[in-house]
């Protein structure tokens, strides 16, 4: 039983790591559903694979489910998303003190939450994240958005919701490619601030990735763990500690926009390989040891993710993926945060990282 409190000020929510999580639904949110009415929010391959159980749960609890299905992608953390589920709660009678369940990977999350944040100015939401990185990353910590033509997450809000429960049956059913890429979220945490976990994911990722009960909980309830940690520490990013978190993402950044945020390369994938290019540049600088860069390497290659830039084929130079970065959010006044290593498990925010460098790294790696 893995039930991590996210502790933030004053206030406190658990998320619950678990088999069988969505039959238990209705008792463990019970304090929060004060109405028969329940709104839930899905996913529609969530809910086609997962929404019976919770259907089950709240009916046994004599609750009514009103669903809103959300078309799976990216395409849906939208303003014409957002606005059609707003209009959709209002039309539901949701009230400030009221709860919107939220089934799905980050974008329903995301968006979801985002809703639940601006909707009678602000309302609760329950987190049924049903993808590893949604379980891992997402659902934990209150950052929820939607995408703007002028790029990703550009709009949104800090929300945190009121339950988390990361029902690990869900993950059965996910795609091989989806799973690989949240775990790359996993080894995140190992190699941002945790050298026990990384080594322990060295001898487990098999396990991890076959699904196995007991590595597949540890490995979850570490990084919620993780996250927790992190968020309650600095929870709008204050300080350099959130900001941790980003390891892996301003490279993987460049390659998702080079990619055209595309198939081609999932998120996790872009953060797996931007951990390598991450690790292989504090080596290059002299940070850390070449070996500890391979051992990173090895950990992407080892889940079935692409660790070396030049396998993508990407037609640029390392020019075109710097320009890229001068365009994440993360660009503060001029200058760009790179998170880099002093060691695996030792993860540092970088302020002074010359653009030039990294260009010319960048051209050895292409
Ligand atoms: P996603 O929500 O798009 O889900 C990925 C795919 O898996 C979709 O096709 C979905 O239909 C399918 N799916 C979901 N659950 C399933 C299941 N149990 N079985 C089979 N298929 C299932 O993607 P994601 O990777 O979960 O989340 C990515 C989103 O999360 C991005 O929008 C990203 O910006 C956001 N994100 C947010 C935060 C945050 O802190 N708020 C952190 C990281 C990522
Ligand atoms: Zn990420």
């Amino acid at each position: 039983m893995a039930v991590i409190p996210v502790a933030l000020g004053g206030r406190s929510y658990d998320v619950h790591v678990e088999h069988g999580l969505l039959e238990q639904a209705a008792t463990l949110a019970r304090p929060l559903l004060r109405k028969q009415r329940v709104p839930v929010v899905a996913d529609t391959n969530a809910r086609r694979l997962h929404g019976d159980r919770l259907e089950r749960s709240l009916s046994e609890a004599r609750h009514d489910v009103s669903w809103f299905d959300v078309a799976p992608g990216e395409g849906s953390k939208s303003w014409n998303g957002l606005a059609q589920m707003c209009d959709w709660l209002l039309g539901e009678g949701v009230e400030r003190g009221d709860h919107v369940l939220a089934l799905g990977g980050g974008v329903v999350g995301d968006l979801t939450g985002f809703a639940c944040a601006i909707l009678k100015r602000g309302c609760g939401f329950i987190q049924l994240p049903t993808t590893l990185l949604a379980q891992v990353d997402s659902s934990v910590g209150g950052k929820t958005a939607i995408n703007t033509s002028a790029g990703k997450n550009l709009v949104g809000a800090f929300h945190q919701p009121s339950l988390v429960l990361a029902d690990l049956d869900t993950l059965g059913t996910l795609p091989q490619r989806e799973l690989r890429a949240g775990y790359a979220e996993v080894l995140k945490y190992g190699v941002l601030g945790d050298r026990a976990f990384f080594d322990w994911l060295q001898t487990n990722a098999a396990a991890v990735l076959a699904l196995n009960s007991d590595p597949l909980q540890h490995a979850v309830a570490t990084s919620v763990a993780a996250k927790a940690r992190i968020v309650a520490e600095d929870e709008r990013e204050t300080d350099d500690l959130r900001a941790l978190l980003n390891l892996g993402h301003t490279f993987g950044h460049a390659l998702e926009a080079e990619t055209g945020f595309s198939d081609r390369l999932l998120h996790g994938e872009s953060v797996a390989l931007g951990m390598v290019l991450a690790a292989r540049f504090s080596a290059r600088t002299g940070l850390i040891g070449v070996e500890d860069a391979a051992r990173v390497t090895h950990a992407v290659s080892a889940a079935g993710m692409p660790a070396e830039l030049s396998a993508l084929g990407l037609e640029c130079d390392g020019a075109r993926l710097v320009d890229h970065m001068r365009h994440d959010k993360k660009m503060d006044a001029g200058t760009l945060p790179f998170i880099l290593l002093r060691g695996i498990g030792e993860a540092f925010v970088a302020r002074d990282v010359e653009l030039a460098d990294v260009s010319a790294f960048l051209d050895e790696q292409l």
